[in-house]
């Protein structure tokens, strides 16, 4: 694993920044979270790719996550979040965006046919995730199997809480559709973005403590040098001690 612990939010940014935009310039294939914590790195890509400093004609954005039932006009639409906030300022080609769509008629053959064009167009370059207060992975909820496909979850309390802070006032959806743990698992490459106090507890969880269902993240541990984190002190005070990986 490669943890990046950094001082402040400017170098936090930079450093989730660092990771995405190479993926980008290549060409890659990215899951895109939504969630406050990636912010500020979009914007600084954002920035990056209208100074010409940044070609995304050649990457794919895949949506990590969705509300059961969001159109993209609904305010809450993670999908339209994921577009004001990275495809659209990064310039992406909107025909390389893939919805998960959380208004499908029919969600498993909706979430067969997103793995089948993610299977198609050569598998993820680069996950991109947050971290969830209880652990969660896009909305791959405890407990959850590493193996666990692209499919429709109920909501847990913890995740309709702090979900609740995105839109003041608002009912946050008590279910979702999720890109399944097995292609967070397979991606070449997964950039884990936490910080803050409030993660501390969880993201030692998820990197220290055992493998379990309990904690979606700590299955990342399998990973080893296919995983990134950008963390800050408040979260890992222990500063950038390099963890001990242990073999696949
Ligand atoms: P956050 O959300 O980035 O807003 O903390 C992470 C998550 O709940 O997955």
């Amino acid at each position: 694993m490669n943890l990046i612990v950094t001082p402040d939010e400017a170098s936090f940014d930079q450093a989730a920044a660092e990771v995405i935009a190479p993926v980008v310039a290549a060409g890659g294939n990215l899951l895109v979270a939504t969630g406050n914590t990636p912010m500020g790195a979009y914007r600084l890509l954002g920035e990056r790719h209208a100074r010409g400093e940044l070609d995304s004609s050649r990457a794919r954005a895949f949506q990590l996550d969705a509300y059961r039932f969001e159109t993209p006009e609904d305010p809450r639409s993670l999908y339209g979040w994921m577009l004001r906030s990275f495809t659209e300022p990064l310039g992406f080609n909107p025909e390389r965006v893939v919805r998960l769509p959380g208004d499908a008629r029919d969600p498993e053959a909706a979430c067969a046919a997103f793995e089948a064009a993610l299977k198609a167009a050569g598998g993820l370059d680069l996950a991109i995730l947050g971290l969830g207060p209880n652990g969660h992975l896009g909305f791959n909820e405890p407990p959850v199997r590493p193996d666990a496909p692209t499919r429709v979850v109920n909501l847990t309390p913890e995740s309709l809480v702090s979900n609740a802070v995105y839109w003041p006032g608002q009912a946050v959806p008590r279910q979702a559709i999720t890109a399944g743990m097995n292609l967070i698992l397979g991606a070449r490459r997964v950039l884990l973005v936490a910080r803050g106090a409030h993660k501390r507890e969880i993201l030692h969880a998820a990197l220290e403590g055992p493998r379990t269902e309990n904690v979606p993240a700590s299955w990342l541990q399998a990973l080893n040098e296919r995983l990134t984190v950008v963390t800050d002190t408040a979260a890992w005070p222990e500063g950038g001690r390099a963890l001990t990986a242990e073999p696949a």
